[in-house]
């Protein structure tokens, strides 16, 4: 899953985004590899430390501490450094985008940008349209210089990006037009419905909202993916013919492994299950073809195939709806209090009144931030489930664990219970490794062979 910087007004968007890639993902730094490369750069072998071979004396936990070994000093102070700092993002996030929203308001921008609008037209919809419009590059503006540390100088300084500064501003741009046009659709829709259903908005909103977020997963890999990157239909029979073997063993009616270019932005390695129906399909980047070995991709693609199969988009959208309905009708709430007691002096005249949108944002944001470990569990629910189900389909627990040491190059591998539970929407890689480890000392010693059947007994 990438992270992007989150702006008040674009969460809706980018949760919505956010949910429609379930992935697994992690970052490719300069090191080179344990493996030998392939003469096709395919690392031939994933390497396996000692205390993780098969042995009579086989431990899960001494194996787990092996592979973190592998992780020196330097790289774990550096991932460890990358990722508590995000714990701080998300806070800083908050404040600031909460500091715009209250600018608007509160110096009357919000109001004067409405009567802007209404000197376009008077017709609502449109009105409305051209409100977000206004709201979405003032906001991004204002919220630019947080959005280059964040999204660029930081990433940077981690060696996570790959994009010069020119290329990066460009994705912005067409990030922010995606946002205006597909933004804009559910905004009008939902001050329709505000406008109309005053007292039970929330409930129709809410419903409103699951559709356009399933509408925008069934468009993104056609439609919203090559827009910033370009995918391909995978051709070489040595990396399809083990993947879509698994995914026949698994029910799953692929022809095609599709792959993205990626590292045009990043250094990351990942995979998902994106697009909802007909438009479902698994994707590798770049990044994974050129670092993982064979055994690790196929582990990958386990734990992708894991959620496709365990349907993980479509209780995502489930639980989205429960959490959104909940949302709303707090916000209902909320809004009606604020507005009482400053409605008047922000020029803000009602919630149907398209003034009051960084009001509702700021609220929103403010809900979701409170709710952030219960949307970090559900997700690092399904991560685990998905993580289960790949190391049954791909047998594979070295690659698994090879993926989950690629994965801590931005990632803190041993997070304490706590800091786990709030802050993961994926299980640390120390829980992934000894889940692995476990796997593999349960399949050291398969079930005694039955004793050869007689060559007269009828068939089964
Ligand atoms: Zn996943």
């Amino acid at each position: 899953m990438r992270k992007r910087t989150l702006t008040t007004p674009t969460v809706a968007v980018t949760f919505l985004l956010v949910l429609a890639f379930s992935s697994i993902s992690a970052t490719a730094q300069q090191a080179p590899e344990p493996g030998a490369a392939s003469p096709t750069g395919i690392p031939a072998v994933t390497t396996v430390p000692a205390a993780a071979r098969p042995s009579p004396g086989f431990s899960a936990e001494a194996a787990t501490e092996a592979y973190l070994a592998r992780i020196d000093a330097a790289a774990k102070a550096r991932s460890d450094a990358y990722f508590e700092g995000g714990y701080w993002l998300i806070l800083w996030d908050f404040l600031y985008g909460a500091a715009v929203m209250v600018l608007l308001l509160a110096l009357g921008w919000s109001a004067g940008m409405r009567d802007l609008a209404g000197k376009v037209t008077r017709f609502r919809p449109v009105h409305t349209f051209v409100y977000w419009s206004f709201f979405l590059v003032a906001t991004t503006v204002l919220s630019f210089p947080l959005t280059v540390y964040e999204g660029f100088l930081r990433e940077h300084r981690y060696g996570l990006a790959t994009q010069t500064f020119g290329p990066w501003l460009v994705d912005q741009g067409k990030a922010l037009l995606i946002s205006i046009v597909l933004g804009g659709i559910l905004v009008v829709a939902l001050f329709g419905i505000v406008r109309r259903l005053e007292r039970t908005w929330w409930i129709w909103g809410a419903a409103v909202t699951v559709l356009f977020l399933m509408f925008g997963a069934l468009i993104a890999p056609v439609f919203l993916v090559p827009i910033f990157n370009r995918v391909t239909r995978l051709t070489d029979p040595r990396i399809t013919q083990p993947i879509l073997s698994m995914a026949r063993a698994n029910g799953i009616p692929a022809d095609d492994v599709y792959q993205i270019d990626a590292s045009r932005q990043t250094t990351r390695i990942s995979a998902n299950v994106s697009g909802l129906g007909t438009t479902m399909r698994i994707t590798l980047n770049d990044n994974l073809l050129r670092r993982g070995s064979p055994e690790e991709i196929q582990s990958v693609m386990g734990h992708e195939m894991g959620h496709y199969v365990l349907n993980h988009v479509y209780k995502g959208i489930g639980v989205f709806a429960a959490l959104v309905v909940g949302a709303f009708a707090a916000l209902q709430w909320a809004l009606r209090r604020c507005l009482a007691r400053w409605g008047d002096r922000w020029r803000v005249h009602g919630i149907g009144d398209t003034a009051v949108l960084p009001l509702a944002g700021l609220l929103i944001s403010t809900i979701f931030l409170v709710l952030t470990p219960v949307t970090n569990t559900i997700t690092r629910t399904m991560e685990h489930e998905a993580d289960l189900y790949g190391l049954n389909a791909a047998g594979a627990p070295d690659g698994f664990a090879q993926a989950a040491i690629h994965l801590g190059e931005y990632r803190k591998m041993s997070p304490g219970p706590i800091e786990e539970f709030v802050f993961y929407d994926h299980p640390s890689g120390r829980g992934r490794i000894f889940a692995a480890m476990r796997w593999k000392a349960e399949h050291l010693s398969p079930v005694p062979a039955p004793a050869p059947a007689p060559a007269a007994s009828p068939e089964r």
